[in-house]
């Protein structure tokens, strides 16, 4: 069964980040079992816009360039890519307003990614700014995902705000694309309600690649989502006005395995 997400005025641009983000972020087998819940969500996606989310109505704002600094529990810097923002907020959807739960089931996710995780959800440094919404560091490298599928890398992190240009991720809209123009040979379609189909969630690719999840980590997130917190809603990831953690300097050392 298809899914559909409704995306109301969003540019060719954002659009593409959006499709590249849904496509990465499915490579997560403890992502994908969720994956049919954005059925039916409305997601605002802009370069201006916070990444917050208002669960009890389904509605997410995502910054498909909003990048942020996070700090291990070993004090490890990083850069999460904006996909990541994407899928905490779709925690929230999902799981509630509990940031705990939210950032244990983004540290999973990250975990499947390659991406760094944060120690808990304050463990955060500032916004880094990038073009492409899967661009993050691995192990202290900077890489991003592709339209194509590849992974791209470009040198080290240095522990600043500053990213390297790696591109935006994805082909282009040719001058002159019609309103639903997509990816070619592009799972992702829209319709002229705005709303954006994925006819690939049922699919199993070439390959074999099934969205089965490990028992393990299923485990441990129940346990999570069991646990309740009557915490005020807070669903901001990325805020600048949220108390910062000195990120320590610690550069060009590895993070460390997640596992
Ligand atoms: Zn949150």
């Amino acid at each position: 069964m298809p899914i559909s997400i409704h995306v109301p005025s969003i540019s060719m641009a954002d659009r593409g980040q959006l499709m590249l983000t849904l496509q990465y972020i499915k490579h997560s087998p403890n992502f994908a079992i969720y994956y049919p819940n954005l059925d039916g969500l409305t997601i605002h996606v802009g370069s201006l816009l916070p990444t917050i989310a208002l669960p009890t109505s389904g509605q997410i704002s995502w910054n498909p360039n909003q990048g942020l600094q996070v700090i291990s529990d070993t004090g490890i810097l990083g850069v999460q890519s904006p996909a990541m923002g994407l899928v905490h907020e779709i925690a929230h959807v999902i799981f509630g307003h509990n940031e705990a739960q939210a950032t244990a089931f983004e540290t999973r996710v990250a975990r499947d990614l390659g991406e760094p995780t944060r120690a808990n959800y304050g463990s955060i440094g500032n916004e880094v700014r990038v073009y492409n919404s899967t661009q993050h560091t691995d192990n202290g490298e900077w890489k991003s995902y592709e339209q194509s599928g590849a992974t791209k890398t470009s040198g080290n992190y240095d522990g600043s705000t500053n990213a390297p240009n790696m591109g935006w991720g994805y082909i282009p809209p040719p001058p002159g694309a019609p309103k639903g123009w997509t990816f070619p040979s592009s799972p992702f379609g829209m319709d002229s309600n705005g709303n954006l189909h994925d006819a690939s969630y049922w699919q199993i690719p070439p390959g074999g690649q099934k969205s089965v999840p490990n028992n393990v980590d299923t485990e441990i997130l129940e346990f999570y989502l069991t646990q309740e917190d009557p915490a005020p809603i807070a669903a901001l990831p990325i805020e600048p006005t949220d108390a910062q953690h000195v990120a320590p300097q610690i550069i060009g050392l590895p993070e460390l395995a997640p596992y």
